[in-house]
């Protein structure tokens, strides 16, 4: 199977192919066209089965067909964000966010605690269709009112397990209060444990279960 036959178009496939990538891997060639579908997604996948192209293609796919067109960067806003609960992960997904969307005109921001909020405040200031966060930082930044997350259209929750592990279930709970009804949610988790599925049930529509 190719790329091309899951319905990701030119821009994306010449920015895979540049990096090596010709087929997907399982987890992508099961979500890609469910999620390009427009539908949720509950996805069992541990690290290293590709699932971050697994939501990132799609999501860029979507980004591109469905583009607003107003003028000003500073106006466009956040279309899609993406939860990970740390900054190794936020880096590792904005790295290949970067290659994928290499032949896109969507700009993306990635934030996590531990440094100065300045410059992520600028980039935020600056406009961006897509943020890559971690969940203390975002809060901090909703909170100063430096984002506004009223027109995001997708949001990913990676390694949803892990962020719960870690405590952040009220915080995660909180962002999804804040984000439009009308949206997609893909989450991304090893194991679906009970919580996951209450996280599913509360904030998720009819999700398609991917497991490979
Ligand atoms: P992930 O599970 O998202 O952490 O990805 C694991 C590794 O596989 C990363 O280094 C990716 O760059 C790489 N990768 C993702 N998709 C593909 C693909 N279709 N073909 C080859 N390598 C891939």
């Amino acid at each position: 199977q190719l790329f091309s036959e899951l319905g990701l178009s030119n821009e994306i496939i010449a920015a895979l192919t540049e990096q090596g990538y010709h087929t997907p891997t399982p987890i992508q060639a099961a979500a890609i066209p469910k999620a390009l579908a427009g539908h949720d997604l509950l996805a069992a996948a541990q690290t290293g089965t590709g699932k971050t192209a697994a939501f990132m293609l799609p999501s860029l796919e979507r980004l591109k067909r469905y583009a607003n067109s107003s003028t000003s960067p500073a106006m466009h806003p956040v279309r899609m964000l993406v939860l990970t609960p740390t900054r190794e992960l936020a880096l590792q997904i904005e790295q290949n966010a970067r290659q994928y969307k290499k032949n896109l005109p969507l700009r993306h921001v990635v934030l996590f605690g531990g440094v100065n909020m300045d410059k992520q405040t600028q980039d935020l200031r600056a406009g961006c269709e897509i943020v890559i966060a971690t969940v203390g930082r975002l809060l901090d930044h909703v909170k100063q009112k430096h984002i506004n997350l009223n027109k995001v259209e997708i949001v990913v929750l990676d390694e949803a397990d892990r962020m719960l592990d870690m405590g952040f279930i009220d915080d995660i709970r909180n962002i999804m209060q804040m984000l439009p009804r009308q949206r997609q949610t893909l989450l991304f988790s090893a194991t679906f444990a009970p919580a996951i599925r209450k996280l599913a049930q509360d904030f998720m529509h009819a999700p398609e279960v991917v497991e490979v």
